[in-house]
């Protein structure tokens, strides 16, 4: 973690940092995040994840009191300040305080939190030999209820999911939607290549639209690949000849068995070890300076 982080209008101290009680994201996961990466002292699709933000923070009427630019320019400064060459960043603007209720209109001042930090999320050997997946009961949120593509601070579901997964020794769980198609992982969209063909659920399914999601999506369209996003079920899956998810997190990982069933020939496949190779290569290369 970063000695310092972004709190309200100012840096802190990672001890100082700290939000209100009465802040609406912590009372009711009123507000907005993302998940952002920094390669060699350069952020990578840093304008597709902004974008994301400032579009998940419009869907629920959240007014980001910063403009586009300034925004950018003070998660800049977190990076310089965290000294991190490479790193993750959490960016989030929660509704901000209020009185106990629900009425937006009481919330006058959002608050804006950056923390640089450093994170591993899987061993090397996950990347290597490919990890297992497990199918949890917890579905996807409706569409209709809170749509899934707004990345807001009410991880909830997500969370029922890899309580459920971790429950089974599992690391990461397919959701799927209520009637049954595959919709993502709890922190990961997925992918499955059949025949040479590469598959992932639609984000009318439930998938987040992910910026890691649209990179394999703009790999595959380079690399003359077919790509569809279609509507998957767990045969689909089942009977793929590879299988993998990806996410800023994670990056992407080879997926060999799920719910039992060994994927291909149970290693990580030649096409995912491919697109983790062009992804590598980009990562590197990519970015906007800070
Ligand atoms: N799905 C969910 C539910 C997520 O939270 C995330 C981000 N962690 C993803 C998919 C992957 O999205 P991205 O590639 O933008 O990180």
């Amino acid at each position: 973690m970063s000695e310092y982080i972004y709190v309200g209008e100012k840096f802190y101290s990672k001890e100082n940092a700290k939000v209100s009680v009465l802040d609406k994201g912590y009372l009711y996961g009123d507000g907005v995040f993302e998940g952002i990466r920094f390669y060699n002292s350069k952020i990578f699709r840093f304008d597709e994840h902004m974008v994301r933000l400032y579009d998940s923070a419009k869907v629920i009427m959240l007014n980001i009191p910063l403009a586009y630019d300034e925004f950018k320019e003070l998660i800049k400064e977190a990076v310089r300040r965290s000294g991190f060459v490479d790193g993750y960043l959490r960016v989030i603007v929660s509704r901000g305080e209020g009185d106990l209720g629900f009425d937006i209109r009481k919330c006058l001042n959002p608050c804006i939190v950056i923390i640089p930090a450093q994170l591993k999320l899987y061993p090397q050997e996950s990347y290597d030999n490919g990890i297992s997946l497990i199918t949890v009961p917890t579905r996807r949120s409706l569409n209709e209820s809170l749509s899934p593509r707004i990345k807001s601070l009410n991880y909830l579901n997500n969370i029922m999911a890899k309580i459920e997964a971790t429950n089974h020794g599992f690391e990461e769980a397919i959701m799927l939607t209520n009637d049954g198609f595959v919709a993502e992982c709890t922190a990961d969209n997925i992918f499955h290549i059949k025949n040479g063909i590469i598959y992932t659920p639609a984000t009318y399914h439930g998938a987040l639209e992910g910026i890691t999601r649209n990179l394999i999506l703009e790999i595959a369209e380079k690399n003359k690949i077919k790509i569809v996003e279609t509507s998957i079920v767990r045969y689909d899956l089942y009977t793929a000849d590879e299988v993998f998810i990806t996410g800023t997190a994670a990056e992407i990982l080879p997926v060999i068995n799920i719910d039992s069933r060994v994927i291909g020939n149970g290693k990580p496949g030649t096409m995912a070890s491919k697109l983790i190779e062009e992804f590598r290569n980009i990562t590197r290369n990519e970015g906007e300076p800070v």
